[in-house]
């Protein structure tokens, strides 16, 4: 190891051998954490080539099982988001590409610090259990055409123990290790196809777009590499997605959009992910048939009857989608409400993630529980007008929180200007096998 963390340090690149040997032994526990970290810490600010970063995710992916989906037939897509405020496109999009006849096997993770993860929010569902067999897995898929689980303990725990780290020593933000960790992740998974939607912006791990295309680039280059089709779309997270963060908030808004009634931007990105995993799929030769298809199936209903079927087969409480006022509430509001006249001219999403956090809608730890019925509602957008005194946002929460401090991180969040601000474009390109196309 010793030698390794020299070479790194001084900017050389590590053999397939060099690497193989490093997430082994740290996976198996015979790497202590100072010499992991002392390696990350070198990566990060050493970087590593396109092959050093393929070697890594290989040898990620070895570290534990994978999965074999080859019992279920079709072109399987998976998406994955590279995690965002408000982001609940995989509660909306999952069902409406089962619903084309895709089938969607995915599995996800939980939230974690401000960004929140798809299961704690399926979990609004009463009953809802991310627990299946890889066979009932696999037979849901084949039966109803979808199904979301969590990883089970065995799936890249190379990459478990490395974010762990990554975590307290300030290296999360390591190209490399981010696309190793996510494509390690996806590949282990068993899909042919994946849609990646890489966030950019506050809100995000990659502050600007020029990191996030090149994270696009490195995600897409690996899973190439690796036989997949990979389409990467560097989309917007400098305000959050739609008008809700919080688990129950975000499932209520998810089914108003499966109804064709949610916030533009959550519709357009879904609709923008989903025609790409059709085309991908096979479904649809062009994207604007995967267009028509996606929007046919949220007015006749058919995407939200697949949710349904969804939350019903993994035992939750399908009766929920038709009535969200059953989904957990909280028992109090705090409303915010703008100081001025104006314009709204950002909405800083890493705050209102972590004023979100601060009210119990999210983790502080890995192990912190959190509070299904709290968050966030926004009432104004980037670029909406305002009046003052008219709430810009609702804080919902059950009494026991900080909600001073919450209160204080939402203002903070919010900017007003005399003058209308454009907003940001929604999609800002897409990188796949081709290339980078700038939109
Ligand atoms: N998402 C992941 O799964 N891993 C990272 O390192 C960053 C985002």
């Amino acid at each position: 190891m010793y030698d390794l963390i020299l070479k790194k340090r001084n900017g050389g690149a590590l053999t397939d051998q060099e690497i193989k040997f490093f997430i082994q032994n740290f996976s198996d526990g015979h790497v202590p954490d100072y010499q992991a970290s002392a390696l990350m810490m070198a990566t990060y600010f050493s970087g590593m080539s396109d092959e050093e970063t393929f070697s890594m995710t290989k040898a990620m992916i070895e570290s534990g099982d994978t999965i074999d989906l080859s019992a279920i037939s079709g072109i399987k897509v998976d998406k994955h988001s590279t995690g965002g405020v408000g982001d609940k496109t995989s509660i909306v999009l999952a069902p409406l590409v089962a619903a084309a006849g895709v089938p969607v096997a995915k599995l996800s993770g939980r939230g974690l610090g401000h960004t929140g993860g798809t299961l704690d929010k399926l979990e609004a569902f009463y009953g809802f259990s991310s627990h299946l067999s890889e066979p009932d897995f696999i037979e849901s898929v084949n039966r109803i055409g979808i199904a979301i689980a969590g990883q089970t303990a065995n799936l890249c725990p190379a990459d478990k123990k490395l974010y762990a780290l990554r975590d307290v020593t300030a290296t999360i933000e390591s190209v490399p290790f981010i696309v190793g960790s996510i494509m390690s992740k996806k590949l282990s998974s068993g899909s042919d196809a994946i849609v990646l939607d890489v966030k950019t912006g506050s809100g995000a791990f990659m502050k600007t777009k020029e990191d996030a295309f090149t994270l696009a680039e490195k995600l897409v280059d690996v899973g190439e590499r690796m036989g997949k089709r990979i389409v990467a779309v560097v989309t917007e997270m400098e305000q959050p997605l739609g008008n809700t963060i919080g688990n129950a908030l975000e499932v209520r808004e998810a089914i108003e959009t499966l109804q064709g009634n949610g916030p533009k931007d959550l519709n357009d990105l879904v609709i923008y992910l989903g025609s790409h995993m059709l085309v991908l799929g096979g479904k649809v030769q062009k994207f604007g048939e995967g267009k028509r298809k996606l929007e046919e199936l949220m007015t006749n209903g058919l995407g939200l009857q697949k949710l349904k079927e969804l939350i019903e087969n993994q035992g939750g409480d399908a009766n929920m989608v038709d009535h969200p006022e059953l989904l957990p509430a909280a028992n109090f509001t705090e409303n915010i409400v703008a100081p001025l006249t104006g314009f709204v001219s950002g909405i800083v999403a890493e705050e209102i993630g972590m004023a979100s956090m601060l009210v119990g809608a999210g983790r502080e730890t890995k192990t912190s529980e959190i509070d299904l019925s709290a968050g966030i509602e926004l009432h104004k957008k980037v670029g909406e007008q305002v009046e003052a005194g008219e709430a810009l946002a609702t804080i919902h929460h059950d009494g026991n929180r900080d909600i001073k401090s919450a209160t204080k991180q939402v203002e903070n969040a919010y900017s007003i200007s005399t003058e209308r601000i454009e907003q940001n474009p929604l999609i800002y390109g897409v990188v796949d096998h081709n290339g980078v196309n700038m939109l």
